[in-house]
């Protein structure tokens, strides 16, 4: 993928130390790119919250759709299981539930990244 991502600055970030990583997150399965994520702050990858989801294009914005029409997390490549949607109760904020081990995340390497 060769589009640039603008980091997202909100409450959120500024909550977790106010620095983020952009990741490549690859299926535990394929090793298929999944997902571009923006992980806030350190720890672990226990959580993917959908805002913070850079791409693919179809799950991007998914935090605007009704919860229960977003389905399970799924490698387009093989189809192997990820996680499962659910709402983050003490941010009331939509992610997906990442199955242990179902992600290998990696640095994306960019230019100008703050
Ligand atoms: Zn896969």
């Amino acid at each position: 993928m060769k589009k640039e991502f603008a980091t997202k600055r909100d409450k959120y970030k500024s909550s977790r130390g106010g620095y983020s990583r952009l990741l490549n997150l690859h299926c535990f399965q394929c090793n298929n790119v999944v997902i571009i994520y923006q992980k806030d702050g350190p720890g672990n990858l226990r959580r993917l919250y959908m805002d913070r989801i850079m791409a693919p294009e179809k799950l991007v914005g998914l935090q605007n759709e009704n919860i229960k029409d977003i389905s399970a997390l799924k490698c387009n490549e093989c189809g192997f299981v990820i996680g499962s949607p659910y709402i983050y109760k003490s941010e009331k904020r939509k992610a997906f539930r990442v199955f242990q081990d179902a992600i290998i995340k990696s640095v994306k390497k960019r230019k100008n990244y703050k």
